[in-house]
């Protein structure tokens, strides 16, 4: 029986309504003769809570517990959308992620897929069940304890399926009808694409466009996995939504395809370092022990000081770990690993970022980009560059207006 996976995020499974909505989709497909796997997400604003539920108790949590508690959003829905299922009379049964089992690492709260043996879901399939809902988002240690995937990872939960059971397309369902040339929520022109290069969409991700999380789409190019994004709240069909696909599957040619954004950023400067062989493992090796994700960094001009060279040290990480980065930098000074005058943190911070495969043999989108900014006077703070991406850190409440004016300055609304 050919195989599909279909994943539902928060809003497709908000309420019981919308579960049985999603089944109803579901029982179209089984109706067609698949066989199904469907991937849940937690009702949308769960996880959420469950993690404030996390953060008032402890602030510097045990990241076992985090996973014990804001796992358990997806149990519910798996088991609801079961149950909706069966009385549709479609044969179903939910799984959570350690009855499948879905080994993970033991990264909690980052975990990574180890592998998911078929045996249990392919006993049920051959025993007449049409479909397994799986509760995205989870895993299952070495250890024997809950893991989760890190947010938005239902995504790769789906991907995972797909590419474990051979599956013929894995279907993300989402409140949008497709990935956009930019979040359609920031500016009506977004566009939405027929299809995207993996390479872009895993640039975009990286960068905040949340509507993959980033591993979903490195899985999917990785184990050839197709993978479509569409609307679980209109009626949809095979040519529906937007299908992430290779490069040479593209006709469409533009220098930039697509502007993210990540709004919740800050800038943590440390004043007056010294600047020595080993100084920037003797920083970063403490904030990544600390789990803090460090993304830009820019390192100033030494001067002299006091006979020796000193600099200043600026790196960028999620706002909700400068607890933790403030903390390990701290520690590291105590223990006299570091020395810095002043930690200077500006928490009012987001990164906007361009991206294209165009960008490898066009030369100027650089200059077009802060020509653009420049023309809204917005300051740029930071500046990163790769192959095929430009980012820049830019004050939070200028984040609107800057996408705006990339999406406009590089005519993302036009199709060509
Ligand atoms: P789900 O709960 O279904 O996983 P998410 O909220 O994680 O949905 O992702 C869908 C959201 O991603 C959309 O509502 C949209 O606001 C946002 N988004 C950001 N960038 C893009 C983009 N380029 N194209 C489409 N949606 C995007
Ligand atoms: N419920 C989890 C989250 O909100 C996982 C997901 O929806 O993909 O991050
Ligand atoms: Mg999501």
């Amino acid at each position: 029986m050919p195989l599909l996976v279909m994943k539902f995020g928060g809003t497709s499974v908000a309420d019981l309504a919308r579960i049985k909505n999603a089944a109803g989709k579901v029982q179209r497909e089984v109706a067609r003769g698949y066989d199904v796997i469907v991937i849940v997400s937690a009702m949308s604003g769960k996880t959420n809570e469950l993690v404030g539920w996390v953060e008032q108790t402890s602030a510097l949590y045990d990241a076992r517990e985090y996973d014990a508690v804001v796992a358990s959003g997806e149990n519910v829905t798996a088991g609801l959308m079961a149950l909706t299922l069966q009385e549709m009379d479609v044969p179903a049964r939910s799984w959570q992620g350690w009855q499948v089992p879905i080994n993970t690492t033991s990264a909690h709260a980052s975990a990574r897929f180890v592998g998911i043996p078929r045996t249990n879901l392919d006993a049920k399939f051959a025993e007449g069940f049409k479909v397994a809902v799986v509760a995205g988002f989870q895993g299952l240690s070495p250890e024997g304890r809950v893991t989760t995937l890190g947010r938005g990872g239902s995504d790769t939960t789906a991907v995972a399926f797909a590419a474990a059971f051979g599956a013929v397309r894995c279907d993300i369902y989402t409140d949008v009808d497709g990935i956009y040339t930019t979040d359609p929520r920031i500016t009506d022109k977004a566009r939405k694409l027929d299809r995207i290069a993996f390479e872009e969409m895993l640039e975009l991700s990286s960068l905040g466009a949340k509507v993959l999380q980033t591993r979903s789409v490195e899985l999917a190019m990785r184990f050839k996995v197709p993978l479509r994004v569409l609307s679980s709240f209109e009626d949809t069909d095979e040519h529906s939504g937007t299908l992430v696909c290779d490069e040479d599957e593209i006709m469409e040619s533009k220098v930039v395809s697509g502007v993210a954004y990540s709004r919740d950023e800050a800038k943590i400067t440390l004043v007056t370092v010294e600047d020595r062989p080993g100084i920037a493992a003797a920083i970063f090796g403490p904030l990544s022990d600390a789990g803090v994700n460090v993304d830009m960094i820019v390192q100033n001009i030494s001067e002299k000081a006091n006979g020796g060279a000193v600099t200043d040290m600026t790196f960028s990480c999620p706002v909700n770990q400068v607890g933790r980065a403030k903390k390990a930098m701290e520690d590291a000074k105590a223990a006299g690993s570091i020395n810095y005058h002043d930690l200077n943190v500006d928490s009012d911070v987001a990164k906007v970022s361009v991206v294209g495969i165009g960008m490898r043999s066009h030369a100027g989108v650089a200059a077009t980009m802060f020509k653009a900014l420049s023309q809204e006077n917005v300051n740029i703070k930071v500046i990163a560059t790769s192959e095929i991406k430009i980012s820049v850190l830019i004050d939070r409440k200028y984040m609107e207006l800057a996408v705006q004016a990339l999406h406009d300055i590089f005519e993302l609304e036009k199709a060509d």
